[in-house]
Order: C-alpha cells, then structure tokens, then sequence
C-alpha cells in the first residue's frame, strides 16, 4: 500500500510540475513528506504543518477574536487515511493533491489562495479538488461498496434490546461501567476486520 501511494504520488509531483507548481523546492515550500495514516479517520487525509517560518508570522482578527498564523511552515507531513487507499487512483490522487495544496504558502486552510489553487489544477489537470470529498460518490466511482460501518473499527452493541453504535476507539472499562441507555443492559465489543 506504501508502495502504491508513493507512486501516486510521484505522479502528482510530476504533473504540478508541468503546470509550474513546484513542490519540491525547500526554499518557497518547505520539506513535504507524506504516508498513510495509522489510523483509520473519517478524513480523507492531512497535512500537518510544522516549523512555522517566524518571520512570515501575522495576526488573523476573526471578530474580537486574534490568532497567530504564518504565511509559511517549513515542515509538511501529509498522512492519507487507510480507507481512501482501496479507492479508485483517481480519488486517491485527487486526495494527495489536495493536501499538496496545503503544503504551498498561504494555503495551510481552505482561503482565497487555497481556492485558486483547486480551480487552476482542476481545470489544468483534470482534478476534482473541493474543499471537502463526497464520500458516497467516490465509493460508487470505484465500484467499491459504501458502508458508513468500515471506517470504525469497534462495534458496541446492547446484548439485550440489540442497540448498535460503532466507535473509533473506546474506553477498556467502557463494557464494565456504561449500560445501554434504552434498556439498562450489558454492551458487547466486537473489534472489526478491515
Ligand atoms: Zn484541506
Ligand atoms: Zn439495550
């Protein structure tokens, strides 16, 4: 799966390239490394930002409300969820390219600069970037089953009124000390199979 990512995106490197986009440089962008989430999160992926560049440092005012905020970070880790993985290349590409996006200055959330970005690689390359993925859709594009279940790894149902909720992650001690609200009994945990 590694394997495949990195060849991904390789790809999408290149094709930036082509449309004057250069990633690779760690003087304007900064370092980029990317690779598949630990984890298996709602998201599509992320990019986390690190080493903000302190001279690019500015106030954001959001009502009465001040944030400090950088124009430019030196450091990127992209992490691409697990489960975008078994999707169509073309998703999965469309998913690196969006996070490449905000690895560029003044694009760490989805402003003015991180729009124009989207619109010029979607028409330029074909892409299909927006500023959040239609789950369901791109399922369907990949022929694969959509099932909002896959993306949990716990499920938690009630043994007596077979009430059933899935969870990321639980409490070890969750079984022993919550009951089912409905019925007063007993959960069971059952880890799922990916
Ligand atoms: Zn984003
Ligand atoms: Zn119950």
């Amino acid at each position: 799966m590694q394997e495949k990512l990195e060849k991904l995106y390789q790809e999408c490197l290149q094709e930036l390239e082509k449309v004057e986009i250069k990633i690779q440089n760690n003087e304007a962008v900064g370092q980029v490394q990317i690779a598949i989430s630990k984890r298996n999160n709602k998201r599509y992926g992320v990019c986390k930002q690190q080493e903000p560049d302190q001279s690019t440092k500015y106030i954001q005012k959001i009502g009465r409300r001040k944030i400090i905020k950088y124009q430019k970070y030196n450091k990127h880790l992209i992490e691409i969820s697990p489960w975008v993985m078994q999707l169509d290349d073309s998703i999965i590409k469309n998913t690196i390219m969006h996070e490449l996006i905000h690895c560029l200055p003044n694009c760490s959330d989805h402003g003015k600069i991180f729009k124009q970005y989207a619109k010029y690689i979607n028409t330029s390359l074909g892409y299909d970037i927006a500023r959040v993925g239609n789950k369901e859709q791109d399922y369907k594009k990949s022929n694969v089953e959509y099932d909002e279940k896959r993306q949990y790894k716990y499920k938690i149902e009630c043994k007596n009124c077979k009430q059933t909720f899935y969870r990321q992650r639980f409490n070890k001690n969750f079984t022993r000390k919550y009951r089912c609200g409905k019925c007063g009994g007993k959960f069971v945990v059952t880890e799922l199979t990916k």
